[in-house]
């Protein structure tokens, strides 16, 4: 893990452009101290730090914060959208088939596309989407099981 130079929240929405609420922080803390959670966890958490928020409050703040780059929102088929807060390095995911368990797996080549396409069709494209799909390791069937 690189050790990221700590800027302080407040500081780090400013230099986004992004206007310093309560809320807002209280969201960027909880994604950070609970990466790959979905909508509903950031809410909870939030409120454990808080208290009421709604859930219209929460989307809101995460709509603010991935438009701005401050977080990044996943959506893995089948999966409600997850957010966390590692941003910037094209970094893909390991997805567990069984119980949605969500890991990070860097990206070989750091930067997007890090694929290319056999026919871009004139396209210009900007991102190639990698999730791999397995089991996790608390979900794979034990060792010489039949
Ligand atoms: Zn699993
Ligand atoms: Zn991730
Ligand atoms: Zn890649």
């Amino acid at each position: 893990m690189d050790a990221q130079p700590q800027i302080a929240p407040q500081d780090l929405l400013r230099e986004h452009g992004v206007q310093v609420t309560a809320q807002r922080l209280a969201v960027l803390r909880a994604v950070s101290q609970h990466p790959h959670g979905t909508a509903d966890d950031v809410a909870d958490a939030v409120r454990h730090e808080i208290g009421a928020i709604s859930r219209q409050g929460v989307y809101d703040a995460l709509g603010v914060l991935v438009d701005k780059g401050l977080l990044r929102r996943i959506q893995p088929a089948g999966s409600p959208a997850r957010f966390e807060h590692r941003v910037g390095d094209n970094h893909h995911h390991v997805v567990c088939r069984v119980c949605g368990g969500t890991d990070d797996v860097d990206c070989a080549v750091g930067a997007a596309p890090c694929l290319d396409a056999a026919d871009t069709h004139g396209y210009e494209i900007d991102e190639a989407e990698v999730i791999f799909w397995g089991r996790c390791p608390g979900c794979r069937e034990p060792a010489g099981g039949t």
